[in-house]
């Protein structure tokens, strides 16, 4: 079901996700750093997290984008959960996931160990530190962290502070650069949405969906570097 059905509901998602931006700026590095440095996560190589099982999709920044491309531009897919829905049935989505292989692996995944592991994407980087936003008591975003707590990995390992601070810089500068992308995707859609005379129709994104999840071919308009893709796509894709 598509959350944005009204041109005025994109700028309102724009301005949700400016305020989360704004929220994240001001979080201050040296409290993510702390609880960093209190849970104390150590990876123990399971690659639990390299799995849809555990994890969905690894959504790439355009950079990881660019980087993929160079590798294998065939691990590229366009992000499930399409955003938007014209009423010609377009659907437009922000960006690229990782594809994985049928039993649910990362395509990069070998075993239990990632076979491009120096070149691995900002995401597989900084996880599991990306954060979780939820409104607080104060009207203003929080910020949470860690993801899959107690499922994967040890904890209360020693980390220097020097890391934990490397680490929670990492993690707050994917975010904004995470939002700014989103920001960027629903801002070109209402430019493009209006000059091409486009609407986003929420009975039409249905119809396309029940199409999609019977197997049918969709188009998917992937935003990247600035511009949108063309695809088309089925549900074996994923
Ligand atoms: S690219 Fe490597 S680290 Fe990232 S999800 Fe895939 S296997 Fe895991």
């Amino acid at each position: 079901m598509p959350s944005i059905t009204t041109l005025r509901g994109i700028t309102e998602k724009i301005e949700d996700l400016s305020r989360q931006r704004d929220d994240l700026v001001r979080f201050p590095d040296e409290e993510l750093a702390g609880i960093i440095r209190d849970v104390g996560f150590s990876c123990t190589g399971c690659a639990r997290c390299c799995t849809r099982e555990f994890n969905g999709h690894v959504f790439l920044l355009d950079d990881d984008v660019e980087q993929c491309m160079r590798i294998d531009a065939g691990a590229l897919i366009p992000a499930p959960g399409f955003e938007l829905c014209d009423q010609h049935g377009n659907f437009y989505v922000s960006g690229y996931v990782l594809r994985c292989r049928e039993d649910g692996d990362c395509i990069f995944l070998e075993g239990t160990r990632c076979r491009i592991y120096a070149q691995r994407f900002r995401i597989c980087r900084i996880y599991p530190y990306m954060l979780h936003r939820e409104w607080g008591d104060d009207g203003r975003y929080e910020w949470r962290q860690i993801a899959g707590l107690n499922e994967h990995g040890e904890y209360h390992a020693h980390l220097s502070a020097g890391e934990c601070r490397r680490i929670a810089a990492e993690t707050i500068s994917y975010e904004k650069d995470f939002l700014e992308k989103e920001i960027a995707f629903y801002t070109f859609c209402t430019a493009f949405f209006k000059e091409h005379n486009l609407r986003p129709v929420r009975k039409v994104y249905d119809q396309q969906m029940r199409r999609f999840q019977h197997g049918e071919a969709v188009t998917v308009y992937v935003f990247d570097r600035g511009a949108l893709k063309r695809h088309r796509v089925t549900r074996d894709a994923y």
